[in-house]
């Protein structure tokens, strides 16, 4: 395809998509393929001559789509929302045809500029203090690994890149029961063993971690001769919202000089709106705090914001400038790519830049506040359902149920098929998680397109597709 042939394929590809998005209600939310139904339709080598594109674009209808879960669809209540905001959509089909690789300030003065720009306006959306400075990291997952890797350099006086992490002291990073594997992968990944990743239990309705024993924990481990490097706290955990409280370990930390991350990969969006904001109160105290607008807030994944109380630190850990890397008479210019674990880097920043200008902040407020309201709702309904039960209260838009009919037997059982049956429907999708070992039902509404409505049909197919299942138990 040339760049004539692509004008007209480019203006079909929009009508495509807004269409798409226009009859998504129509589509189950979740693929209803089985595994390797769609690699069963797919050539096994690899064509020599061109193909015609309307040939391609016949199968991405025919065969890709029917094994696609539709996360853009409004009834999507699983995992947490990967919201694509139309507007970020546009952006990034601007930044596809652009096509830079935006890893030095002089490989796209702009797109750094930008990313600087738009990350202050986000820590400024969110509530935090100036200083803090922020970075567009391709994930949370590599936002944690940075800090995981400062934390490991800071410890060892940046001696762990330079000969490694033999014959250094047990280095232990404390975070709570509940975080997400994100971390324990951080941590096998920059070398310090998961066994050195001290789970500090948890307590209370939020599910945070008990900083008593935080503090007792690291003054045993220092007694034993083991080098504490930091604590990575979380504010809205994947499973059930599990929120740290930060000013308490942030007391801890100040006390024994240690790094801190926060983890609100999800939470963090909504830190826009200023009532929430005593979700992640301390905060401010904090080293390294991550939050993505990929998820709720509707920046076309990946956009992770990353931000850093001295970006110095992580700069020292990671950067490295061989002669073909330098920029040369361009002083005090940022490098992102010396804030990141790859060299080379998208041009994020415009679909976070798109997104908060054609929404403003009050728009996105609005979202995140009916999502709230709605799944608030959704809970009390159901509390005040016969044969069900609240497992963990909402925290923002998630909260946890379990269907639990008197006299069941084997209650996980029961909501595991529950969950099965729910996304066979096709109607809603939702995942199961496990709270302090029972398996119960997750629920989060977050979709950007989501309604009332839909919330209130979530509780509609809950409570068919559990008499339906309970009709079934019955007839044997
Ligand atoms: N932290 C939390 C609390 C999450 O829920 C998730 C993903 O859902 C992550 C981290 C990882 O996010 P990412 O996919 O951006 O690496």
């Amino acid at each position: 395809m040339n760049w004539d042939e692509f004008r007209a394929r480019g203006k079909d590809a929009a009508d495509w998509a807004a269409d798409y998005h226009a009859n998504l209600r129509e589509r189950p939310v979740r693929a209803q393929t089985k595994p390797g139904d769609i690699l069963a339709q797919l050539p096994l080598s690899p064509p020599d001559a061109a193909q015609p594109v309307d040939d391609i674009l016949a199968d991405l209808e025919n065969t890709i789509l029917p094994g696609m879960t539709h996360w853009q669809h409004p009834r999507f209540f699983a995992y947490f929302p990967a919201n694509a905001a139309p507007v970020s959509v546009l952006a990034e089909y601007y930044v596809s045809a652009i096509a830079a690789q935006c890893m030095l300030w002089q490989t796209s003065p702009a797109a750094t500029e930008l990313e600087t720009r738009v990350c202050d306006w986000m820590r400024q959306a969110v509530g935090l203090p100036g200083g803090f400075a922020g970075v567009i990291q391709d994930s949370a997952s590599t936002a944690t690994l940075c800090a995981v890797l400062t934390m490991r350099e800071k410890a060892l006086d940046w001696a762990g890149n330079a000969k490694g992490l033999a014959g250094q002291p047990a280095l232990r990073i404390y975070c709570s029961a509940e975080v997400h594997t994100s971390i324990d992968r951080a941590i096998w990944i920059a070398g310090i063993g998961e066994a050195n990743l001290v789970r500090i239990k948890t307590h209370g309705p939020t599910r945070g971690m008990d900083v008593d024993a935080l503090g007792a924990t690291i003054a045993a481990d220092r007694a034993a001769g083991h080098l504490p490097a930091g604590i990575i706290a979380c504010v809205g955990g994947t499973s059930a919202g599990a929120t740290d409280d930060i000013s308490a370990v942030m007391d801890v930390a100040e006390a024994e000089g240690l790094y801190t991350h926060i983890d609100a990969a999800w939470a963090g969006s909504a830190m826009i709106c200023p009532e929430f904001q005593a979700h992640w109160a301390g905060v401010d105290r904090a080293d390294s705090v991550v939050l993505n607008p990929h998820k709720w807030l509707g920046a076309q994944f990946d956009c992770t914001t990353h931000f850093l109380r001295d970006p110095t630190t992580l700069v020292k850990t990671l950067a490295i400038q061989p002669e073909y890397l330098k920029t040369h008479g361009a002083d005090g210019i940022i490098n992102y790519s010396e804030w990141s674990v790859p060299l080379g880097r998208r041009f994020r920043a415009l679909k976070l830049w798109f997104l908060i200008r054609a929404h403003g902040l009050d728009g996105l407020r609005e979202m995140i506040r009916n999502h709230v309201t709605w799944a608030q709702a959704l809970a009390a309904r159901l509390d005040a359902t016969a044969d069900f039960e609240i497992v963990t209260q909402p925290m923002l838009s998630l909260f946890t149920f379990r269907y639990a009919p008197e006299g069941a037997k084997d209650i996980d059982a029961l909501n595991q098929t529950l969950v099965n049956r729910i996304n066979d429907d096709g109607r809603i999708y939702l995942t199961q998680t496990r709270i302090d070992g029972a398996l119960v039902i997750r629920f989060q509404a977050g979709a950007f397109t989501c309604t009332a409505q839909d919330v209130d049909l979530a509780y509609d197919v809950i409570c068919e597709m559990a008499q339906e299942m309970s009709r079934a138990v019955q007839r044997g």
